[in-house]
C-alpha cells in the first residue's frame, strides 16, 4: 500500500469584529502560522461583508501587536511586570488616603473586560472613566442611548441632517448609506465646518465655524421636519451642549439621532455604567497635573500618541505615583514611570460587545484578556477576586437588557453651558480610526489658539477646497501629503 504525503494546513479562522470604531463590522481573521489575513463576512448583518480601509488594514495593525513587558523603561519578563504592577498598586493603595485613583479605558475592550476593570477599581477604591464622562456627568445617560437595529434607517430617512460630521473621513460605511439615501431621494443637509466632501451628497451645506454650530442648530430647530434623522459624532472631544440640543430637538419633532462613537465598545462603556468619574479627558489631565489623581491604570489607551497635546499628557503621567498601562501594542511614547503589562491582540480575546446600533455581539477569540491579567495582579494584592468569565458575560447581558429596556425614548434634558473653542483661528482635526490610534493616516483633533502656532510648525496640512473661515482642517501623518500646507482664513 502506498502512502501519500499530505500537506498539513494550519489555518485558524476566527469570527471577529473590527475594533476601528463602534460600528464593529464583522469579518474573519485568518491565522496562518505567523501570518494574519482577513476574509469578508458577507452574512454579517452589520456590514454585509463591507469594510472601510481601516478594516482592510487590520492584518498590518494586528501584526504590530507585540506583547512587550516593561518596568521603568526596562524590558522585563511577564511575571516580573505583573508583580511590579501588583506591588505598585498595593503601595499606592496603602498610601493613597483619599487621593484619587482612576481606571481609564476609552472603549477598545469587551463587556467582560469593562466589568472586570470596574470590579478591580471598586476593590482598590478607584473610579473608572471611558473619556465620555463629560456627557455622563452633564446630561446623564438619557440622550446617549437609542435603539437602532441597523443602518437601514439612514437609507430610509427622507430628511437627514449631519452635524459637524465628514462621513467620508470619519465613517466611510455611513457615507455609503448616505449615498444610497440620496439615490432614493432623501434630502441631506449639513451644519458644521466641513464642506468639501459633502457637496456630492448634501443639498444644503451650512458652513460655519465650530463655535457657531450650536447657534445654527438652535436656529434650525424651529424648522426641522418631523421624523428627521440627525447624525453626529459622540467622542471624547465632542460637545455635550450640541449632543443635548440634538436630543431635545428629536424629542420635540419625533425625530431620531444616531450618535456615532469612536472606540470599539464605547456604546457598552455607557451601557455598563463604566464611567463613574464623570469628567472629560481634559479635566482628567488637569487633575493628574494638580495631584488630585495620583494613580492611573490605562487600558488599551492611544492617548500617549494622540492626545491633543502629547507632551502635556506625557508630563502629566510622569507626575503620577503609580502608572499601570495594560496594552496590546507598544505605544510610540511611554512615560518613564510606566509599568507596561501586555494584553493579547483584540481578535484573540473572547467576550461580548455592543455596537452603535445596539447589537449585542460575540467575539470569536479564546483568551480572556483583561480579566485574566487583573486576576494575576489581584493575586498579589489579596483583594476580592474577579468573577469567572461566564459570570462576567452573564452580568454584561443583564446590564445590556436593562439598558435596552430603560433608554429608548427622547426625554428633554437640560443643555449644559456651552464651552466653545476660543480664538480667532481654530485648528480642527476630524477624528477617524487611524487618528485615534496614532497611525499613519489622516489624523484629526482640535486645537485652540494656545497650541495653534506650535501646530503650524509641527504639522502638515492637506489643502481642502472649502472650509469655514478661521478654521484649519488638518490631515496629519499621511506621507503622501508631505510638504503641502494650506491655511484657511
Ligand atoms: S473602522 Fe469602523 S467602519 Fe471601518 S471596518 Fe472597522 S468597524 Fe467598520
Amino acid at each position: 500500500m502506498s502512502h501519500r504525503c499530505q500537506e498539513v494546513i494550519s489555518l485558524k479562522v476566527i469570527d471577529s469584529h473590527c475594533p476601528g470604531c463602534s460600528i464593529l463590522c464583522g469579518l474573519h481573521i485568518i491565522e496562518d502560522g505567523d501570518e494574519i489575513d482577513i476574509d469578508f463576512q458577507k452574512y454579517c448583518p452589520i456590514n454585509s461583508g463591507k469594510l472601510c480601509k481601516f478594516g482592510i488594514d487590520l492584518p498590518a495593525i494586528y501584526k504590530n501587536c507585540v506583547e512587550t513587558c516593561m518596568v521603568d523603561g526596562e524590558l522585563v519578563c511577564k511575571d516580573e511586570c505583573i508583580s511590579a504592577a501588583s506591588r505598585a498598586l498595593k503601595s499606592w493603595s496603602s498610601r493613597s488616603k483619599g487621593k484619587n485613583g482612576l481606571v481609564l479605558c476609552l472603549g477598545d475592550a469587551t463587556n467582560e473586560e469593562l466589568l472586570s476593570l470596574k470590579d478591580f477599581a471598586n476593590a482598590l477604591g478607584m473610579k473608572c472613566s471611558s473619556g465620555l464622562g463629560h456627557f455622563v456627568g452633564n446630561i446623564t445617560n438619557v440622550p446617549l442611548f437609542h435603539d437602532f437595529t441597523g443602518f437601514d434607517i439612514i437609507e430610509n430617512s427622507k430628511n437627514i441632517i449631519l452635524i459637524s460630521l465628514d462621513p467620508y473621513y470619519q465613517y466611510p460605511l455611513v457615507a455609503r448609506k448616505l449615498q444610497m439615501a440620496k439615490e432614493r431621494g432623501s434630502c441631506i443637509s449639513s451644519i458644521g465646518p466641513e464642506g468639501s466632501h459633502l457637496e456630492t451628497i448634501c443639498e444644503n451645506i451650512d458652513l460655519c465655524r465650530p463655535n457657531e454650530v450650536l447657534k445654527r442648530l438652535r436656529e434650525l430647530s424651529q424648522h426641522v421636519d418631523r421624523f428627521s434623522l440627525f447624525i453626529t459624532q459622540l467622542g471624547i472631544y465632542a460637545d455635550p451642549s450640541i449632543v443635548a440640543e440634538i436630543n431635545n430637538i428629536c424629542s420635540r419633532t419625533s425625530s431620531r439621532v444616531k450618535y456615532l462613537k469612536d472606540y470599539a465598545n464605547s456604546e457598552a462603556s455607557l451601557a455598563m455604567g463604566f464611567d463613574n468619574y464623570g469628567k472629560s479627558i481634559d479635566e482628567i489631565v488637569s487633575e493628574m497635573e494638580s495631584g488630585v489623581i495620583t494613580a492611573l491604570i490605562l487600558v488599551e489607551s492611544p492617548l500617549f500618541d494622540t492626545y491633543l497635546d502629547n507632551d502635556r499628557f506625557m508630563k502629566a503621567c510622569e507626575k503620577l505615583d503609580t502608572l499601570v498601562v495594560i496594552q496590546s501594542s507598544m505605544p510610540k511614547n511611554l512615560p518613564s514611570n510606566a509599568v507596561l503589562v501586555p494584553l493579547e491582540a483584540f481578535y484573540r480575546r473572547k467576550g461580548t460587545l455592543i455596537n452603535v446600533c445596539g447589537r449585542f455581539i460575540s467575539m470569536g477569540g479564546d483568551l480572556e484578556g483583561t480579566p485574566d491579567v487583573l486576576r494575576k495582579i489581584m493575586a498579589g494584592l489579596s483583594s476580592a477576586p474577579i468573577g469567572s468569565f461566564l459570570d462576567l458575560t452573564k452580568r454584561s447581558r443583564e446590564a445590556y437588557d436593562s439598558w435596552s429596556a430603560n433608554n429608548i425614548g427622547y426625554e428633554i434634558v437640560s443643555v449644559p453651558e456651552h464651552n466653545a473653542l476660543e480664538g480667532e483661528n481654530i485648528h480642527l482635526y476630524v477624528t477617524n480610526p487611524y487618528l485615534l490610534r496614532g497611525m499613519g493616516h489622516q489624523l484629526v483633533k482640535r486645537v485652540g489658539d494656545r497650541l495653534y502656532p506650535e501646530m503650524l510648525k509641527k504639522e502638515r496640512y492637506v489643502v481642502k477646497q472649502r472650509v469655514a473661515d478661521g478654521v484649519v482642517l488638518s490631515y496629519q501623518r499621511d506621507r503622501r501629503f508631505k510638504g503641502i500646507m494650506g491655511l484657511y482664513e
